[in-house]
């Protein structure tokens, strides 16, 4: 189960908001695609001992702009599963 791109699906693709947002040309995006291949949303800042500040991130199951469903709570689940699998080597 190593490798694997998250190809399939597109987020962005239901609408221009979203595309742009995650796009970031001018500005550092919160809405983000995880090396997981899961669509993040950035919803805060947290401090850590010797650290710079982090990012908390949440997966995004509908579109904050047109509402459209992204992803499932299942598909979520499957990828960071998938991907904590391939941490170990
Ligand atoms: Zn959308």
């Amino acid at each position: 189960m190593a490798g694997g791109t998250a190809s399939g699906t597109t987020f962005g693709s239901c609408c221009t908001e979203l595309k742009e947002a995650m796009s970031g040309e001018e500005f550092e995006p919160l809405i983000t695609v995880g090396e997981d291949g899961v669509l993040y949303m950035s919803v805060g800042l947290v401090e850590l001992d010797d650290e710079e500040p982090g990012m908390v991130d949440h997966p995004v199951f509908f579109c904050p702009f047109c509402s459209k469903r992204l992803q499932t709570p299942e598909e979520v689940r499957a990828k960071t599963e998938a991907a904590d699998n391939d941490d170990d080597e």
